[in-house]
């Protein structure tokens, strides 16, 4: 007779612990399964300089607060190092290098498919973020640039960059921190579909997160909400932004329509070689095991109300962005959607 869990939680990154958390207060039977051989998730992938956008003391999962850092924004080792010691101080139940292929449902009992097993459980909560999923726009003539490719999901420093010419793709955080950095050891363009926009160099990501909050809670009960005029998805001006606007290469060299062998087509015609390009243009959810229970779009998104699915009793799904609940990819905002997941999900089981 096999085992049935109360919960399995698939993902063992901040979202998957901020759950884990919860579900041990409770005292339920459960299990998180990771795909990693080793804790901290997303971070582990991170490009080597990555920060966090705030100061440890706003950058905590329930319970315990990262422990400050002689930095302002903790490094990303020190993100990981938190994650890992804190998974061990709440003996968190953890598999690891389990990657979960499948799952099925029957007579209220989820079926989990992986490559060590299949498992069993009365409720999931997937919680398997973004970076498994790096999105790459399907550009014309892409499939013929012959120099080198790479998404920010894999690049780890511009050391491999020195001395090519190097474009970076995508207006967000990730393309200007790459910029800043790649530019200090060759020639870099930078190519955007419109022109950056940054915030104001005083915000960091725990203003964000009040802004956001206060947007969130507004809506909720229909208030009118003025955000000072801060756009939540501009640039966030981190130390290495502020030196490379300094130096004057946060420069947009526009947008391009198409790709041949050697570089690209600029929208007014004009041809550009390259060696490599950098694409910092974001990623999918990864949501595929879940195809043979629920639907989602082409970029993984599943029907939710908050991180409850709405389609299948007994699923909810954490931390992958404001569709799951308001600021949940943050280690600061996991912990409210965390929370009521769990209060959701004991009420669920009571009914069963
Ligand atoms: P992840 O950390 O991705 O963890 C998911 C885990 O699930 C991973 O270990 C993965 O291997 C595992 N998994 C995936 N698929 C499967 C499967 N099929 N089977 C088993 N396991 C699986 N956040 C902040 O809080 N502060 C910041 O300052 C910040 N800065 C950022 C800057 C950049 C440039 C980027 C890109 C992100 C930043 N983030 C920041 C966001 C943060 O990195 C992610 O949103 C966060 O890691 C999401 O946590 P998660 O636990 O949901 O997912």
């Amino acid at each position: 007779m096999h085992k049935i869990l109360d919960v399995i939680v698939i993902g063992g990154g901040q979202s998957g612990l901020a759950c884990g958390y919860y579900l041990r207060r409770h005292k339920l039977n459960f299990l998180l399964l990771d795909k990693e051989e080793k804790c901290g998730g997303a971070w582990l992938h991170a490009w080597d300089s990555l920060t966090l956008f705030s100061p440890a003391e706003h950058s905590s999962l329930p319970g315990w607060l990262m422990p400050k850092s002689k930095n302002l924004f903790p490094l990303k080792q020190e993100v990981i190092d938190y994650l890992c010691q804190y998974e061990k101080r709440y003996e968190l139940p953890i598999e690891r290098s389990v990657n979960v292929e499948n799952i099925t449902s029957e007579n209220k009992i989820f079926k989990v498919y992986t490559n060590k097993g299949i498992y069993f459980s009365k409720a999931i909560i997937a919680a398997a973020g973004t970076w498994s999923n790096p999105f790459i726009p399907k550009i014309k003539g892409i499939e013929t640039f012959k120099g080198i490719q790479i998404h920010s999901a894999n690049y780890k420093n511009p050391e491999e960059y020195r001395n090519l010419k190097v474009l970076v793709v995508g207006e967000g955080n990730s393309g200007a921190q790459i910029v800043a950095e790649v530019s200090k050891v060759t020639t870099v363009k930078w190519s955007t579909r419109k022109p950056p926009q940054y915030l104001p160099d005083e915000v960091d990501g725990f203003y964000l997160f009040n802004v956001a909050t206060a947007k969130y809670n507004a809506e909720k009960e229909g208030k009118p909400f003025n955000a000072a005029n801060y756009d939540l998805g501009n640039i966030v001006i981190v130390p290495p932004v502020k030196e490379a606007r300094s130096r004057g290469v946060l420069i947009s060299s526009g947008s391009f329509e198409s790709m041949h062998e050697n570089g690209v087509i600029w929208s007014d015609g004009t041809k550009e070689d390259f060696d490599a390009i950098i694409w910092c243009t974001g990623f999918g959810y990864a949501t595929s095991f879940l195809k043979n229970i629920v639907s989602a779009d082409e970029r993984g998104i599943v029907k939710t109300e908050e991180s409850k699915a709405i389609e299948v009793p007994g699923l909810w799904l954490t931390g992958y962005g404001s569709w799951t609940g308001y600021a949940s990819a943050t280690l600061i905002g996991i912990n409210r959607n965390a929370k009521q997941t769990c209060t959701e999900i004991i009420e669920y089981l009571k009914q069963i």
